[in-house]
C-alpha cells in the first residue's frame, strides 16, 4: 500500500498574493495536474499546501478595517485559509476526479497541531508575516495591535511571529483513518493551527503560525505514510544554488542532507525547512522525501526527477 503525504508550495494557488479567486482556482487546477498522476499511480494521499500570501492578505484586511469590526488572531486566520484553500483544492481535484472517472472522494480537514507552549520562538518571535512597513508606521501599529515589528534584511519593517515547532496532529486518527479508505484528505492547510494542551488535556490557541514543510513531516509521520513529497518551484534541491558550480541533488541519504544543511546550503527561509523536515520524517520512520517541482510530480515518483532523500 503506497501512502503519502504531498505538500503544495505557495506558488500552487497564489504566489504574489494579487492573484483574483479566479485566478487562484486556475492556478489550483494547473497545479493538481501531478497530483491526479499519483493518484493514478494508486497512491493513498493527503495533500498539505502553504498560506503565506493568503495570511498577508488576511492581516492586511484586520489592519485596514480595524475601526470597524474586531481583529483576528493568527489561529483564526489560518484557519480560515485551510477552510477557503482548502475548498479550492478539494473542489478542483473532484472535478477532474470526476471527468477523469476516478471515484475517488476528497474532503479537507480544519486541522490543529500541538506545539510546546515554552518552545523557543514562541518567547523569541523570529517569522516575518504580512506587508511591509515604514519605521514611522510600524510603530503605530505595533502600539495599536500590540505586534512586534522588525526590520527584514534591509527591505522595510514587518510583523513578527512566533513559529513553535510542530509536534503532533490533533486530527491524526481520523485523517488516517479517511486515507487508509483511499479518501483524499487535504490537512494541515498553512501548518496548520498551533494549539497546546492545558494539564487537563484541554486544547488551547496560540497566537503563532506553524512551518508548512515542517507540519507536512509531522502528518506524514503521524498518519503512517512511507513518502513525504514536497511539491515547489524548482525541479531539485541543489548545492552551490545559484553559484556558477550549482549542483542539483538527485539521490541523498539523511548524512548527506545533514552534511550539506550545515554547511550552509540550504536557507532558513526556504529551502532549509524542507530539508530539516525531511531529515526528521526519515529518522522518525518515514522511507523517502522527494523535492521537486509541481510539474515533475510522477517523473520523480518514479525516480526519473527531482531529489530523494532516504535513510541509508
Ligand atoms: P514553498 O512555497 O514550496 O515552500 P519556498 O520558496 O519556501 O517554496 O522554497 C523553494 C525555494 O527555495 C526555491 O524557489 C529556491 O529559490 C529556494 N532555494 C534556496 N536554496 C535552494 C537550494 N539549495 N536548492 C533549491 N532551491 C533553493
Ligand atoms: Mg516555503
Amino acid at each position: 500500500m503506497k501512502k503519502a503525504v504531498v505538500a503544495l508550495g505557495g506558488n500552487a494557488i497564489s504566489s504574489t498574493g494579487k492573484e483574483n479567486i479566479h485566478e487562484q482556482f486556475a492556478n489550483t487546477r494547473k497545479s493538481l495536474e501531478g497530483i491526479v498522476e499519483l493518484i493514478q499511480e494508486g497512491y493513498k494521499l493527503a495533500i498539505t499546501h502553504g498560506n503565506g500570501p493568503q495570511v498577508g492578505n488576511a492581516l492586511l484586511r484586520v489592519e485596514r478595517t480595524k475601526n470597524d469590526i474586531p481583529a483576528l488572531p493568527l489561529g483564526i486566520i489560518v484557519a480560515d485559509t485551510e477552510g477557503g484553500m482548502g475548498y479550492m483544492i478539494e473542489q478542483s481535484l473532484q472535478n477532474k476526479l470526476m471527468t477523469m472517472g476516478i471515484n475517488r472522494d476528497v474532503v479537507t480537514i480544519v486541522t490543529q497541531v500541538t506545539v510546546d507552549p515554552n518552545d523557543p520562538s514562541i518567547i523569541n518571535p523570529t517569522k516575518y508575516v504580512g506587508p511591509f512597513y515604514t519605521k514611522k508606521q510600524s510603530e503605530i501599529l505595533a502600539q495599536l495591535f500590540n505586534w512586534i515589528i522588525k526590520e527584514d534584511s534591509g527591505r522595510g519593517y514587518r510583523r513578527v511571529v512566533p513559529s513553535p515547532k510542530p509536534r503532533r496532529i490533533v486530527n491524526r486518527r481520523t485523517i488516517q483513518l479517511l486515507v487508509d479508505h483511499d479518501t483524499i484528505v487535504i490537512a494541515a492547510g498553512g501548518g496548520g493551527i498551533p494549539v497546546y494542551t492545558e494539564n487537563d488535556g484541554t486544547y488551547e490557541g496560540v497566537d503563532a503560525v506553524v512551518d508548512k514543510d515542517h507540519a507536512s513531516a509531522v502528518l506524514a509521520h503521524d498518519i503512517d505514510a512511507q513518502t513525504l513529497l514536497f511539491l515547489t518551484d524548482v525541479d531539485n534541491a541543489y548545492i552551490n544554488y545559484k553559484k556558477s558550480d550549482q549542483q542539483a541533488l538527485r539521490n541523498i541519504n539523511v548524512v548527506e542532507a545533514k552534511q550539506y544543511l550545515n554547511e550552509g546550503h540550504f536557507p532558513p527561509g526556504n529551502m532549509g525547512p524542507k530539508i530539516e523536515a525531511a531529515i526528521s520524517f526519515l529518522t522518525s520512520g518515514g522511507q523517502e522525501v522527494i523535492i521537486t517541482s509541481l510539474n515533475k510530480a510522477q517523473q520523480a515518483i518514479l525516480g526519473d526527477a527531482g531529489t530523494k532523500i532516504v535513510k541509508k
